[in-house]
């Protein structure tokens, strides 16, 4: 499992919260329904903590689970339960008998108020982000970031309304403020500082290509250059009147880190306003590079799959040096329109023997598949392309080739 690291991590933060909460002395002696439903809302309120936390994208989380978008499946999974972990302290609270409740004074009242207020807020916040494919990724990223008030309202909730003092120096009352600090200041660096402090490459787009209908290329020159893995992406602003300013994310497929080549496919509002009106002498600012896919750390053999508009981490180390390893690539696309840099790949494959190209034209051809397709044993398979198509062709490939190494980066955050 390639996130273990990421996964114990959470698992060992979770469990502390549950120990802490649990072995904690209440102020008065409290009942076990009480108890429970502490423990229950203190995991919760760590819960969001790790949510926040995972969203700085930090490189060390990046590598501890094997890339960003299994960072942001963790980040949207321990969402949902702590979400339902809000939900079942609230059911909780309400069967505490009235005698084992905290005493009321303004604080505890405002609490307590915040507290159903943080809850509806958790619920209505979530659920819309659960509804990202019907909402256009401007205004889902703004909705996501007003979980920071929710968030607020917990530990408001958390300090002024539980049966446990934690401002005192116990171990639960270190482990929450710290946790509740980190968590805190984590979404509020991403609704700040990212912005600024992460963009630290700046350049402007020297070079502008258009390849086929609906791809764009652009050469970025920047001021300083940015070292990179091939098959790495960046996240990149492009600073220009009338485009989005949001950080959108483009494998590198080409370049030498003082130039870097994007392929843009015109797919959504974004990308196709580049395609359409992006021009000369831009200026952007690059974050990255992120991304897990590692050709040098593979095997000698070799087998990569890219899907469409995919195929670019596998430019970018095609174009930086002859192959030193045996690699054939199946490239499989919809139309002649969308097999960009098809000359490329041929005229690579003829000048050198260890690399061959298979194109599979789908609107020609039935659809690639790997049913039944083995490799020699040790084979390393790298893919890019669509997510669900990746995942079919990893259960084929596996399915046949137990000892294979399958390594992919889908277009997509979970
Ligand atoms: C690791 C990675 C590498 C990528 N490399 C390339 C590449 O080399 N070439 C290429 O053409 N495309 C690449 N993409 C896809 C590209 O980022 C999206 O197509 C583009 O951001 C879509 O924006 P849009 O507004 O045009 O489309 P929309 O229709 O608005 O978005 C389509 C989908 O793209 C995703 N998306 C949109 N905006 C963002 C954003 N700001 N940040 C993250 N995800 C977003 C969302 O899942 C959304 O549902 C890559 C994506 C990822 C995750």
């Amino acid at each position: 499992m390639k996130s273990i690291k990421g996964i114990l991590f959470i698992i060992l933060i979770m469990s502390s919260s549950a120990l802490l909460w649990y072995f904690a002395t209440p102020i008065e002696p409290i009942q076990t329904v009480n108890r429970l439903s502490h423990v229950i809302g203190g995991m919760a309120i760590t819960g969001f903590f790790l949510v926040f936390l995972l969203a700085t994208r930090m490189k060390i989380f990046e590598r501890w689970f094997h890339g960003l978008e299994n960072v942001y499946f963790y980040h949207k999974y321990i969402a949902i339960f702590s979400l339902v972990l809000v939900i079942i302290h609230g059911q909780l609270q309400g069967i505490v008998p009235r005698s084992d409740k905290v005493e009321r004074t303004s604080f505890s009242e405002l609490a307590k108020e915040l507290g159903s207020l943080g809850q509806y807020g958790f619920i209505a916040l979530i659920l819309i982000a659960l509804l990202a494919k019907f909402l256009k990724y401007e205004h889902w990223r703004i909705f996501h970031r007003l979980l920071l008030i929710p968030y607020a309202f917990g530990i408001y909730h958390a300090y002024f309304s539980s049966r446990y003092d934690l401002l005192q120096p116990t171990p639960l009352g270190i482990f929450t403020a710290i946790t509740m600090t980190i968590g805190f200041m984590s979404a509020l660096y991403m609704l700040t500082m990212y912005q600024d402090m992460f963009f630290k490459y700046n350049g402007k787009i020297t070079g502008i290509k258009k390849l086929g209908s609906d791809v764009i290329e652009l050469e970025l020159t920047l001021d300083k250059k940015i070292s990179y893995r091939h098959g790495q992406f960046i996240f990149i602003k492009i600073l220009q009147d009338g485009i989005e300013k949001a950080p959108h994310p483009f494998s590198i497929s080409g370049g030498d880190g003082k130039k870097v080549f994007i392929s843009i496919k015109a797919l959504g509002d974004y990308t196709k306003k580049v395609y359409d009106a992006v021009q000369l002498n831009t200026p952007v600012v690059l974050d990255g590079p992120y991304g897990h896919l590692n050709f040098e750390n593979g095997t000698q053999q070799q087998v990569w799959i890219a899907g469409g508009i995919g195929i670019t981490p596998f430019l970018s180390y095609l174009q930086s040096q002859p192959v030193d390893r045996d690699i054939e690539l199946f490239y499989t696309y919809h139309g002649q329109g969308n097999a960009i840099y098809k000359e490329f790949l041929q005229d690579y494959a003829q000048t050198n023997e260890q690399f061959s190209v298979n194109f599979i034209d789908t609107s020609q051809s039935d659809r690639l598949s790997f049913e039944n397709f083995s490799v020699p044993p040790q084979t390393s398979i790298f893919m890019c392309g669509p997510e669900k198509m990746l995942k079919h062709f990893k259960k084929q490939l596996k399915s046949c080739n137990k000892d294979i190494s399958v390594d992919f980066e889908a277009f997509k955050f979970k």
